[in-house]
């Protein structure tokens, strides 16, 4: 480590810490947070005739399939941030987006549902964020990272395809140390690694009041299956499943291309809970007749942030993405693209001292994190509703309701954007209690009632493949 004990925090002079022609800085990290802060730094600063010099400190080659090139996530990418990307410049072609997801099918024990889309438009998409799994043999989509990339290269950015060992201070300055190499200078030092990475830990060591996020373990597992074969069973739906298994919080199965990429969340995820998900007859419904659950092409366990960073910043130093605060369980890249725009704005406008970053940027977080605590709570009644079978029944028959004879969206909102990460907590949060539901709640418990008490005789066929249009309800 270099000269960690120099130049204790808001040592520099705001003057100073200004940003200015030929200012340099050290991006660790070309993932979502790291591409989006150069590309809107960059854009920014051309705007006020400004010329920077941005490193990238990247090792991974996006464009190659497999674990090397995998940033390792689900890879919905929310409609907001489609939407919001698209208004800076960011254009997602459809070699990047693989499908367009256009419904949610929620499974349960007691039967499943099909949300569609709130609003036409309104279309999520799904993304690899490599090169695609292991056994990709012929590559017909494009990376999202890689696309990000490409956008902040072409702004000026250079890339150095080599992992960040050390980072240090020296004169006031933050150093950036690459392997078998000298430390280098920068004005700002922008971390965007995210949380599967040695090097946070390198931060605590620094003395700017750096802390680690809290982390979880997940699991993630892509299965080839072919487009056709997709078209006809999993769709252009993304499926969540709503099962009584213990520590699992939330899990998806996501068309994309020829593959279909499980992810489960929740608490310190395995590959047994992995199996047991797998094997589970709401999942083995929605996949073709004699799949394989052994037969992976990929399988991960990524960390994901939980409880994010409560100081994110430093002099000369910013956390944007996952290696400082990302939202709850979902959106993880819009909250990437949020706090990577904050901080962006923050360094070429307000300066990149402690203050500048406290003020400007830190209020973003804040809002994440604030937004987060009500998550959890939202998430406490979706564990209520695992546990609950009346309650699962009672989601079920209301969603159906609405899905069916064109109601209000009411139940299906609050799914549709707890599943896709588009609106903030609270919204969802506020609307779960919204009294219109409640007497929709109400309207649904007789036949609720009925159908727990004589619940197989009433028991609908199960999820069928060649029907994914319908909404359905299975026992
Ligand atoms: C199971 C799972 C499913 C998820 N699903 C979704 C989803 O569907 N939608 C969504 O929006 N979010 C999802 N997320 C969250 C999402 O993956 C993250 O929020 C997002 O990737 C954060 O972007 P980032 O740029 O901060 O970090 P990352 O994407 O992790 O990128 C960090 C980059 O830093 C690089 N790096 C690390 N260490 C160094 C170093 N020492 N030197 C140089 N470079 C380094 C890495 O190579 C990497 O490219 C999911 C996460 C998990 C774990």
């Amino acid at each position: 480590m270099t000269d960690t004990s120099a130049a204790p925090p808001d040592s520099t002079a705001d003057a100073d810490a200004a940003l200015k022609d030929g200012s340099r800085i050290a991006v660790i990290g070309g993932g979502p947070a790291g591409s989006m802060f150069t590309y809107f730094l960059l854009d920014m600063a051309e705007r006020v005739d400004m010329r920077l010099d941005v490193d990238i400190y990247e090792p991974r080659p996006f464009t190659k399939p497999g674990p090397a090139g995998c940033n390792m996530c689900g890879g919905i990418v929310s409609e907001s941030l489609v939407q919001n990307l698209a208004v800076d410049g960011v254009w997602l072609s459809s070699d990047v987006v693989q499908r367009g997801i256009d419904s949610y099918v929620l499974h349960t024990d007691v039967g499943s549902v099909r949300i569609a889309t709130p609003n036409d438009e309104m279309r999520i998409g799904a993304v690899h964020r490599g090169g695609g799994p292991r056994d990709v043999t012929e590559a017909k989509w494009e990376s999202f990272d890689h696309h990000l990339l490409s956008n902040a290269t072409e702004r000026g950015a250079k890339v150095i395809s080599t992992r960040v060992e050390e980072v240090g201070r020296a004169n006031g300055h933050p150093t950036v140390r690459v392997k078998g190499g000298e430390p280098v200078s920068y004005d700002l030092v922008v971390v965007a690694t995210g949380v599967n990475t040695s090097i946070l830990k390198t931060f605590e060591g620094l003395g700017i009041g750096y802390q680690r996020p809290k982390l979880t373990k997940t699991l993630i597992r892509e299965y080839y299956l072919g487009e056709d074969v997709i078209a006809q069973t999993v769709g252009t739906s993304m499926h969540v499943f709503l099962l009584n298994i213990p520590r699992l919080e939330f899990a998806a199965v996501i068309p994309k291309g020829d593959y279909v990429t499980m992810c489960l969340l929740g608490d310190d995820i395995d590959k047994e809970l992995g199996d047991a998900f797998a094997s589970a007859p709401e999942v083995r419904a929605i996949m073709p007749e004699g799949w394989d659950a052994g037969a992976a092409s990929c399988q991960c366990l990524p960390h994901i942030n939980i409880h994010g960073v409560e100081k994110p910043y430093a002099d000369r130093f910013v956390f944007i993405g996952d290696s400082g605060v990302t939202r709850l369980y979902k959106d993880g890249i819009g909250a990437a693209y949020r706090t990577a725009k904050a901080a962006a704005r923050t360094a070429l406008f307000e300066g990149v001292s402690e203050r500048a970053f406290r003020e400007n940027f830190m209020p973003v977080c804040q809002s994440i994190h604030g937004d987060n605590r009500i998550g959890e709570y939202a998430f406490v009644l979706t564990r209520i509703a695992q546990r609950l079978r009346i309650m699962r029944r009672a989601i079920i028959a209301i969603t159906r309701d609405e899905q069916a004879n064109g109601r209000r969206p009411r139940l299906s909102g609050v799914l549709w954007d707890i599943f896709s990460g588009s609106a903030p907590y609270s919204d969802i949060f506020r609307r779960m209690f919204d009294p219109m539901l409640a007497v929709r709640g109400i309207a649904a418990m007789p036949g609720v009632l009925v159908s727990t008490i004589r619940s197989t005789e009433l028991a609908p066929g199960p999820f069928r493949h060649s029907d994914p249009g319908t909404p359905e309800v299975k026992a």
